[in-house]
């Protein structure tokens, strides 16, 4: 790829403080993309900008939480008045709370859809019309394997994240002729405080050690190790590219051989 391909292209990730989003939202930022990182936690995000700063990556933040469709809509708002018309969108915002199905109260279960499907949609039904309107983009979002398997304790998780693999479906083909392509990354375990909180949870069911949790996560893939979010980053990146534009309604998996299908 090009490494000025995606110099003047503006890019919103979502929820990415942290973790896989912060490395997609450096990712881009490497590349010259201009990059709008958004979250519900603004001294966060200031954080990790500035961090950014030193490192010579300039990245603009606003504070959304996605599961507000009101505040998704005044982002929008904000971005195409002063910054521009968002071309890729990465809905990278999520949350993996671990509980069997029968423990579950419904809030939880509210609230896992409303962060993982909710906010996605609400993302894509802002920010579509404009990547449309410009004739080129690209939806990345950032699913899981369980958007194509299922693991116990995940119930909300695994349907929301399946849910996000249809969406990205439905909208690749009805996007398919506009120039614009709409994919899925399914990632594994990936080394983030997502994954390490999970395995704080469990450790405290399970009488083991966080550490003994984290051997059992990586040993779930063939490859025997915990994915890096730089790992992510780089498919976010590539799906980007011109060279990709044949790729779309498509969930690649970054799990080190876990899930085949
Ligand atoms: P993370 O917890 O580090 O990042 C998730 C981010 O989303 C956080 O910054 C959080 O504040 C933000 N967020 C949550 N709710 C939000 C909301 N309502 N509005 C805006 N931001 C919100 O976790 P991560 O591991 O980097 O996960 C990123 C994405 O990757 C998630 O969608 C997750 O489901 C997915 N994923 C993670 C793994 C893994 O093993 N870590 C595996 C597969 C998929």
């Amino acid at each position: 790829m090009n490494m000025d391909e995606l110099k003047g292209k503006t890019v919103l990730v979502t929820g990415g403080g942290g973790g896989i989003g912060r490395a997609i939202a450096l990712a881009y930022g490497a590349r010259k993309a201009s990059v709008i990182v958004v979250g519900r936690n603004e001294s966060k995000l200031e954080a990790m900008a500035r961090e950014c700063k030193q490192a010579g990556i300039e990245l603009l933040t606003l504070p959304c939480d996605v599961t507000k469709k009101e505040q998704v809509s005044a982002l929008r708002q904000e971005i195409s008045e002063h910054l521009g018309i968002v071309q890729i969108l990465v809905n990278n915002a999520g949350t993996a709370p671990a509980v069997s199905f029968l423990e579950m109260e419904d809030r939880l279960w509210e609230y896992v859809l409303d962060v993982n499907l909710n906010g996605t949609y609400h993302c894509c039904k802002a920010f579509l019309p404009d990547i449309i309107a410009s004739g080129w983009g690209r939806i990345i979002n950032i699913a899981s394997t369980v958007a194509r398997t299922a693991y116990p304790s995940i119930s909300a998780y695994t349907t929301s994240k399946h849910a996000v693999l249809g969406l990205t479906r439905s909208l690749a083909v009805e996007t398919a002729r506009r120039g614009i392509t709409v994919n899925a990354i399914c990632p594994g375990y990936v080394d983030t405080e997502l994954t390490r909180h999970n395995a704080e949870l469990m450790a405290e069911r399970s009488g083991k050690t966080v550490d003994e949790v984290l051997s059992l996560f990586a040993s779930s893939s063939p490859q025997k190790r915990l994915i890096t979010a730089e790992e992510v980053a780089f498919v976010a990146v590539t799906l980007a590219s011109e060279s990709a534009r044949g790729i779309t309604g498509q969930a690649i998996n970054v799990d080190g051989g876990a899930v085949m299908a």
